[in-house]
């Protein structure tokens, strides 16, 4: 999910060079020395959801990621946000995609900035309405696993480790909140 520095330019192919552009802009950024076009890269949207089952949520529903990175881990479904939805309905679709879960929606329960990447990770809860799933290509197997049950050591990303952990600690609180994590 890593994006690598802009190597040629959008418009003409050119190979770019990284320098402060000459309008005064004060970060340096992808300049074509053929065209001068200024190329802005700025961090991208990942949505997801903690979709949740049983007593209080007592279970969460993971997938097994059948795609690189991190092929055969366990992961909240999530994925990159497209042009023309909300947040939530992102969130929501991706959960369709890769679980073929039935579902409603509920709050905004992480935000999380993982500063290296250029990306910020949303996650909303879910109240799954069916314990049956249907998983799309992307995932290998959807299943639910209770606090005990989460293979920690296996899960795919920190962002989703700290958004279970989270989610487990709130539930133990009896109440909800909305978390903000840095990852640097
Ligand atoms: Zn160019």
């Amino acid at each position: 999910m890593h994006r690598p520095p802009l190597k040629h330019c959008r418009v003409c192919g050119t190979a770019v060079a990284y320098r402060l552009p000459d309008d005064g802009d004060t970060k340096e950024r992808a300049v074509c020395p053929a065209c001068h076009t200024v190329h802005y890269e700025n961090p991208l949207n990942v949505v997801g959801t903690v979709p949740v089952w049983g007593e209080n949520g007592a279970q969460v529903l993971l997938c097994k990621r059948n795609i690189e990175p991190r092929w055969g881990k366990w992961t909240l479904p999530a994925g990159f946000m497209e042009m023309g939805e909300t947040t939530a309905q992102g969130a929501a679709r991706e959960t369709d995609e890769e679980a073929g879960a039935q579902f409603e929606m509920q709050g905004l329960f992480a935000i999380m900035n993982v500063v290296r990447v250029g990306q910020v990770h949303l996650f909303y809860r879910a109240q799954l309405l069916s314990a049956e799933f249907s998983p799309g290509h992307e995932t290998i197997e959807a299943r639910l696993f209770t606090e005990a049950e989460i293979p920690w050591d296996e899960i795919a990303f920190h962002t989703v480790k700290h958004t279970l952990e989270r989610y487990f600690s709130d539930r133990r609180k009896g109440s909800f909140g909305i978390h903000t994590v840095d990852i640097v």
